[in-house]
């Protein structure tokens, strides 16, 4: 469980003081699936940071498994209880071939190195990259890339994984990728946190937190945040395009069940049926 209570994290620098968070409350289950959306500055990629105690709180408290973050001692088992994965894979890749890569967290945790060969070798397998095994990342794409920085996090086996929009910088395959292999750990039982600026993405999680202004705005599952169609607009989000749809062709008076999200649910309410 993770839970933070009046999270406040104010960046402080010459050119003056920035509030980046400013008062965050949530409790998040074990295993639960949660996508963070918010417009850019809002304070997503700030708080990403405070689950792992890279950055530590302003004010406030965030609790990973009971542990502050805030507390020295306990930084370590901070740091084996989440994992993460950022947006641009480049700045990842710590190592020149692509198992040393994977390795490089666990060699830190002072694994023995049959064991460290062992989790690397299923971590890759998890993320389909066992061929690149030998590979120089540097010459793997994108997406490929955000696979192994995925499978380093596998290699560490934290039970919590934080993503800071990780498919911001694919091509919708490798978006689709990603995605699968996310919604995979989550079956697997991990605790997912997802920051992403697809709504469509978002709307595959349990829950969804919409940020602004160093706040959380709205707590919801995607159904309750999503079909609320004019209040995202107002709000400046986009929504899932099926629930853009279903809105538009009420308001030209067409009688449509409500809370429609998913194309599925379009379909069904359009009568049409696959072939
Ligand atoms: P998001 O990820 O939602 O785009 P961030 O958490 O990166 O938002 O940033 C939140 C706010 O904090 C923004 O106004 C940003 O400019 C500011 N900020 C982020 N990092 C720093 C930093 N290292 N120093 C000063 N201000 C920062
Ligand atoms: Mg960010």
């Amino acid at each position: 469980m993770i839970r933070a209570e009046n999270l406040r994290h104010v960046y402080k620098s010459s050119a003056g003081n920035k509030v980046a968070l400013d008062g965050v409350n949530f409790l998040i289950e074990a295993g639960e699936f949660v996508a963070i959306i918010g417009t850019n500055g809002s304070g997503k990629s700030t708080l990403a940071k405070h689950f792992n105690a890279l950055l530590l709180p302003t004010s406030g408290k965030i609790f990973v498994d009971g542990l502050d973050t805030s507390q020295e001692e306990n930084l370590w088992r901070v740091r084996e209880n989440v994992g993460m994965v950022f947006q641009n894979p480049d700045s990842e890749i710590v190592a020149a071939i692509v198992e040393d890569d994977v390795a490089f967290g666990l060699e830190n945790l002072g694994i023995e190195p049959k064991k460290i060969r062992e989790r690397v070798d299923l971590a890759l397998d998890a993320v389909n990259m066992t061929d690149y095994k030998k590979f120089a990342p540097s010459k793997l794409s994108g997406g490929q890339k955000q696979r192994i920085a995925i499978a380093g996090v596998i290699a560490m086996q934290t039970k919590i994984i934080v993503f800071d929009e990780p498919t911001a910088m694919l091509d919708p395959q490798g978006r689709r990728e990603i995605l699968d292999m996310v919604k995979r750990l989550h079956a697997q039982g991990k605790t997912i946190i997802y920051i992403t600026h697809f709504m469509e993405e978002a709307a595959t999680a349990q829950r969804v937190f919409v940020m602004e202004g160093g706040k959380i705005i709205r707590n919801g599952t995607p159904r309750e945040i999503f079909t609320n169609v004019k209040e995202m607009k107002r709000l400046g989000f986009n929504v899932p395009v099926a629930a853009e749809l279903a809105e538009r062709l009420r308001r030209k008076g067409f009688k449509l069940p409500p809370k429609i999200l998913t194309a599925e649910e379009l379909a069904a309410a359009l009568g049409i049926r696959k072939e």
